[in-house]
């Protein structure tokens, strides 16, 4: 699925660094962390609309379990 392809793509980015080089990305990695998590969005936004599935409302009832179990 296209979808998990991208997660791969951004992780590869992060692969190998430290806490301190993921959070203080130079200029290039910071642009190309971007165009995935751009990417990423897209397929989210694909599948969420094809399946019916309202990403706002969805990304705020998993808020609210994740509250009441954390
Ligand atoms: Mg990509």
């Amino acid at each position: 699925m296209a979808l998990s392809v991208e997660v791969a793509e951004l992780a590869e980015i992060f692969m190998w660094l430290n806490e301190k080089q993921a959070t203080s990305l130079k200029k290039e990695k910071l642009n190309a962390a971007s165009e995935e998590i751009a990417d990423i969005f897209l397929y989210l936004l694909r599948l969420s609309d094809t399946l019916g599935i309202d990403l706002i409302e969805a990304t705020d009832e998993k808020m609210k379990k994740n509250i009441e179990k954390y």
